[in-house]
C-alpha cells in the first residue's frame, strides 16, 4: 500500500463576485477531482490551526508531520537544500538576490537586469571568498534561478537572529545587518555578512560576466544581498519517522528544500519550471513512475494556482486548476491511498495567502465514502472527515495504511 498526498498550492480561494459568488475551484470544470471526491472521504484543513496564514513551507511542514514552529527557523535553509546545497544542522542559509549597485554602492538593480545567464561562475567567485579575521566561517554560495542564489555560513558560534541586507527599494545601499537579539553568534554572522556583501562587491565589479553585460548594455551583477536567515534545524527523516521510503515531485526550490531536508529523494522534471506555463504532461509521467517505482510515500506539490493568485490572475487560476484536473486521470492506481488537497488559500481579491482551510479528499481501498460528490471548499465541508488540521494528515493516512502503531492495550 503506498500514500501519495498531492498538493495544489494556493488552489482554495474565496467566493468571487465575478463569478457569481462561486470559488475558482468552484466554478473550474474538474471531473477528475469530483471523481476523487465522489469516491473519497472530504474535509476541511486548517494547514496550521484556524486563521493561521501559512506558508508554503510551513504548511507543506505541518502536513508531513512536523510542528513548524519548532523546525521553521527561516526560508534560507529551505532555499538552500532546494538548490541542492548539502546543509548541515547549525549552518546558518540565506536567500541571496544579485543586485547592482553603483560606484557609491547604491543599488540601482536589486535584480541585476534580470540576469539569466553567467551566474554560476559569478557563484563561484563568491563560493571562494574567505573573509579576513574570520577564516573559521566557510562561506558556500550557490546560484538559483535568475536573479535569485543561496548563501551558507558554516563554522563555530554563529547565530540566525539576523536582519537583511535588501534594502528592498532601489536608489539606497544595501542596509547594514544587525543582530537582532544582541548574542556574540548573532553579532558575528551580521559583521562577517556585511563584510560579504561589501567584499562581493569589490570582487565582482570587474567579473568577466560583469565586463561583458556592461559591454552589452546590460546591468552587471556586481553584489549580493542576503535575506531571510534561518539556522539550519534539525529534522528527522522522513523514513525514519514513519518507515516509508518516500519521494518528493516539486516545482519550487522551497518545496524541494523541504523533500531534501527530511531525507526524501527529490525527483527533478524537466519543465516543471513552476508558474501557470509549466510542463504538467511531464509531471504527470514522473508521478505515474514514481507511483510504479518501489516508494511507500510520495509528495507532490504544483505550483501554478499559487502563482495565478498571487497575480490576481482570475481567469488564469480558473484555468490552470482545470489543467491540473486534467492530468489527475490516469495518475491514481489500485493499491494507493491519494490525498488531494492545497497548502493554503491564496485568493486572488487578497493576492496573498490567507487562513482560509482548504478542501482535502483521500480515495483508497478502504475509506468511509462520504456524500460529497464534487472538490471545493464548500461541498468538501460537508463530508466525513469534518475539520482537520495539516498535522492530522499523516496520522490519518498512516491509520488507513495500517501502519500506526496502538496507543493503549
Ligand atoms: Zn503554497
Ligand atoms: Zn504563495
Amino acid at each position: 500500500m503506498k500514500g501519495v498526498i498531492m498538493i495544489i498550492d494556493g488552489m482554495a480561494d474565496r467566493p468571487l463576485e465575478k463569478l457569481s459568488g462561486r470559488t475558482p475551484l468552484e466554478a473550474a470544470s474538474t471531473p477528475n477531482m469530483d471523481r476523487i471526491a465522489e469516491s473519497g472521504i472530504n474535509g476541511i484543513m486548517d494547514p496550521i490551526k484556524p486563521g493561521v496564514r501559512a506558508g508554503s513551507d510551513t504548511s507543506h511542514i505541518s502536513i508531513l508531520g512536523y510542528d513548524p514552529y519548532r523546525v521553521y527557523t527561516g526560508r534560507g535553509p529551505f532555499e538552500a537544500a532546494g538548490v541542492g546545497l548539502d546543509v548541515k544542522p547549525g549552518d546558518i542559509a540565506f536567500r541571496c538576490n544579485f543586485a547592482t549597485a553603483d560606484d557609491d554602492m547604491i543599488i540601482t538593480d536589486r535584480r541585476a537586469g534580470r540576469i539569466r545567464s553567467g551566474t554560476s561562475s559569478i557563484a563561484r567567485t563568491i563560493n571562494s571568498m574567505t573573509i579576513e579575521g574570520f577564516e573559521d566561517v566557510e562561506i558556500i554560495f550557490r546560484e538559483s534561478t535568475g536573479h535569485r542564489a543561496v548563501l551558507v555560513l558554516r563554522g563555530p558560534g554563529l547565530g540566525d537572529r539576523v536582519s537583511d541586507a535588501d534594502p528592498k527599494v532601489e536608489g539606497k545601499p544595501p542596509k547594514k545587518i544587525k543582530a537582532l537579539d544582541g548574542s556574540p553568534e548573532s553579532r558575528k554572522t551580521a559583521e562577517v555578512l556585511n563584510r560579504i556583501v561589501k567584499e562581493s562587491y569589490e570582487i565582482l565589479r570587474d567579473h568577466p560576466v560583469n565586463t561583458g553585460r556592461i559591454e552589452r548594455g546590460e546591468a552587471p551583477a556586481n553584489i549580493i544581498l542576503p535575506r531571510g536567515a534561518g539556522a539550519v534545524p534539525h529534522i528527522e527523516k522522513f523514513q525514519d519517522r514513519y518507515g516509508l521510503k518516500a519521494a518528493c515531485i516539486a516545482e519550487t526550490g522551497l518545496i524541494k528544500g523541504i523533500g531534501h531536508l527530511t531525507g526524501m529523494d527529490v525527483i527533478d522534471v524537466e519543465g516543471a519550471t513552476g508558474g501557470i506555463d509549466t510542463d504538467l504532461e511531464s509531471i504527470k509521467n514522473a508521478i505515474s513512475s514514481a507511483i510504479a517505482a518501489d516508494y511507500d510515500f510520495l509528495l507532490i506539490n504544483i505550483d501554478g494556482a499559487d502563482e495565478a493568485g498571487h497575480d490576481g490572475d482570475l481567469e488564469g487560476k480558473v484555468r490552470f486548476i482545470e489543467r491540473v484536473d486534467s492530468i489527475l486521470g490516469d495518475v491514481m492506481g489500485d493499491d494507493i491511498y491519494f490525498i488531494l488537497t492545497a497548502d493554503h488559500s491564496t485568493p486572488v481579491s487578497v493576492m496573498d495567502h490567507t487562513g482560509d482551510p482548504v478542501p482535502i479528499a483521500i480515495t483508497g481501498p478502504e475509506v468511509r465514502v462520504d456524500d460529497v460528490k464534487s472538490f471545493s471548499e464548500r461541498a468538501a465541508a460537508a463530508g466525513g472527515l469534518c475539520r482537520i488540521r495539516g498535522s492530522d494528515v499523516m496520522d490519518i493516512l498512516l491509520d488507513l495504511m495500517n501502519k500506526k502503531e496502538k496507543f493503549g492495550a
